[in-house]
Order: structure tokens, then C-alpha cells, then sequence
């Protein structure tokens, strides 16, 4: 008996310098041959290596795997392998992974809740209009009710690395399951801004427990995240979905985000229009409760209230007492 070919290429020992159990997966999909695309699946086989098959649909387990930083690299040297729509796919998988906390482990945390305070208390004043969409009226007192949920340790907040995979991931991310917020740590502080105040709204939809499509949850909070632009009269983010936030954002920004207003109307439907380009199925396959309301009780509105009346009375004693207290300024 002779042992098969010893693998040969530079990217199998570049890759296998980074993750061991990666390059052998690699090495048995493609025989060792740098030059071969991998498929959607194959790349999944060769990062995590699990799925599921719900109603004849296969979907990678995401599980407990905690990926390091090295392994994100390793992750990032395959993305060179793998293009068109198999990575469109990967990276969708990639970002709901991320949002389950996935990427990566512990080690790349840092507590996040000084920088959210900061943003809470900078950037959502203008904040104060009510979706078309979802019919939620959003005001500034929620983001610090939602502060006010972090002091209470029943929200968490974290800054985080990307890894390397950058663009790849999530630049921040809520989950309603840990009731986390993620920020990545490198990004420019507007962008920074901006991620955390649409956070903060999706965390703001969950707690209220809203029953809405995927569509609207978006919508609001990329237009929400927008209004944080708006402060500070500039666009933070490139693209389609964010030029068409910020123009929607000048209308809650200047106040005129009212009904009887047809421009903002249109503005407000052109967000989710863009979205849908992105992705057809906002409204279906990643409906509500993937991102929002999910399953929880009463519970979790009932404590968004009581919070919501703590920081309000503690906003109105400061009001009367003269020191007015703004929302996030509290200690
Ligand atoms: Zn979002």
C-alpha cells in the first residue's frame, strides 16, 4: 500500500498554518488545486462543516462553534476562492452566523456600553417619528430606556474585532436570543454611529416585542441610524441603501416625517425598495420573528416600560429641578 499524494500547493500550507482541520476539508473538495471555485456548500463543508435539512432545504448549522481570530483568517484566505452568487450566499450565512456570536470567541470582546452610552446621548434627540411601516412611533426616551436595560444588565453591550473578515461580517449586530448588541471596534466613529443607533432600534423592536415584517424593522432602523448622519450633516456610509436612508432621515430630522407628507412617504417606501433589490425576501423568508419579537413573553415589553418610566421621571425631576438630565447623560 502507498500513502496518497502528499498536498503540494502553497495555499493548502498557507491555509493549513491557520487552521488545520480548514485545509484538510479543502485539500479533500478540490484535490489540492488552488485554481478550482469552490461552491456554496463546499465552502460550508470546509468552514463549519454542518447542516441541517428542515422541508428539503439544507441550512449550515451554526451550533457552538466559536471561531478565533486565526480561523477568521483562515476563513479570509478561502473567500478568494469562492465568488459571484456562492459568495453572496456565503457572506448572508456568514452575517446571520455572526449575529448568533459565532465570530468569534471570547477574547475578542471588549465591554462596549461606555461608547453606546456616549452615542445614546449625541445622537437620537431627533429621533421622534412614527414608522409608516411598522406604526411604531419611535422617540428619543427609548434608547435610553434601552441604556437603562444595560445598567440593569439585562442587555449587553460589546465592542469587538472583525478578524479580518471586515465587509464580511456584521458591522454591529443585536440578537434577541442573548439580548447582545455587537459593535465592530474598526470602523470610522460615524460609521460607528450610525451601527449603533440602528442596534439600538432593533433592540428597541424586540423588547416591545413588535409584530413586524423583517422589511419594516429594517427600514426604521436604517433610517433611524440615518437621523445620527443627520446630526452632524454628513453621510456616513456608501451605497444605495444608505443614500436612500439619509434622504428619508432629512424628513425625520426636519420633523416633516408625517403622514400627509407624500414625499416623505415615497422616501420611507424607497428604503425598503432598495432592500428588496437586495434581497427579495425580506418579508418572507427572514420575517419577523427571526429578527424580532421572537417568542418572548410579555415579560420583555414589561420591562422596556418600567424602564422607560424610570428614565422619563429621572428626565422630568432633572427638567424641574433645572440640571436637565438628557438621555444617556446619566451615570
Ligand atoms: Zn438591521
Amino acid at each position: 500500500m502507498s500513502d496518497p499524494p502528499k498536498p503540494t500547493s502553497q495555499f493548502y500550507k498557507d491555509l493549513r498554518a491557520l487552521d488545520q482541520a480548514m485545509s484538510d476539508r479543502w485539500m479533500r473538495a478540490t484535490n489540492d488545486n488552488p485554481s478550482r471555485a469552490l461552491s456554496y456548500d463546499e465552502m460550508v463543508d470546509i468552514v463549519w462543516s454542518s447542516w441541517s435539512t428542515e422541508n428539503g432545504i439544507r441550512t449550515p448549522i451554526f451550533g457552538d462553534i466559536r471561531f478565533t481570530e486565526k480561523q477568521a483568517k483562515a476563513i479570509a484566505l478561502l473567500m478568494t476562492k469562492i465568488d459571484g452568487d456562492p459568495k453572496y450566499k456565503f457572506v448572508a450565512a456568514m452575517r446571520k452566523a455572526d449575529v448568533s456570536g459565532m465570530f468569534f470567541d471570547d477574547t475578542a470582546y471588549a465591554d462596549g456600553l461606555k461608547l453606546v452610552r456616549e452615542v445614546v446621548g449625541t445622537s437620537v434627540g431627533r429621533i421622534n417619528w412614527r414608522s409608516p411601516g411598522s406604526q411604531f412611533l419611535y422617540i428619543p426616551m427609548h434608547y435610553a430606556a434601552v441604556i437603562e436595560l444595560m445598567n440593569e444588565g439585562k442587555i449587553s453591550a460589546f465592542e469587538k474585532q472583525d478578524g479580518g473578515l471586515g465587509e464580511w461580517l456584521n458591522k454591529g449586530s443585536f440578537s434577541d436570543e442573548k439580548n447582545a448588541l455587537k459593535i465592530v471596534r474598526t470602523q470610522s466613529d460615524a460609521v460607528r454611529r450610525n451601527t449603533i443607533v440602528h442596534e439600538l432600534t432593533h433592540a428597541i423592536q424586540d423588547w416591545y416585542d413588535l409584530n413586524i415584517i423583517n422589511l419594516y424593522a429594517e427600514t426604521d432602523a436604517l433610517i433611524c441610524g440615518a437621523v445620527s448622519d443627520r446630526v452632524v450633516g454628513r453621510q456616513s456610509d456608501q451605497g444605495a441603501i444608505f443614500d436612500a436612508a439619509y434622504a428619508a432621515a432629512e424628513f425625520v430630522y426636519l420633523k416633516k416625517a408625517v403622514r400627509e407628507n407624500a414625499r416623505w412617504m415615497a422616501a420611507y417606501k424607497a428604503v425598503g425598495e432598495e432592500l428588496k433589490k437586495l434581497d427579495p425576501n425580506w418579508s418572507v423568508s427572514m420575517g419577523f420573528d427571526d429578527a424580532v419579537g421572537k417568542r418572548k413573553g410579555a415579560s420583555e415589553s414589561d420591562m422596556i416600560k418600567a424602564a422607560l418610566r424610570k428614565v422619563t421621571g429621572a428626565a422630568n425631576a432633572g427638567a424641574r429641578s433645572g440640571s436637565a438630565a438628557s438621555a444617556g447623560s446619566r451615570k
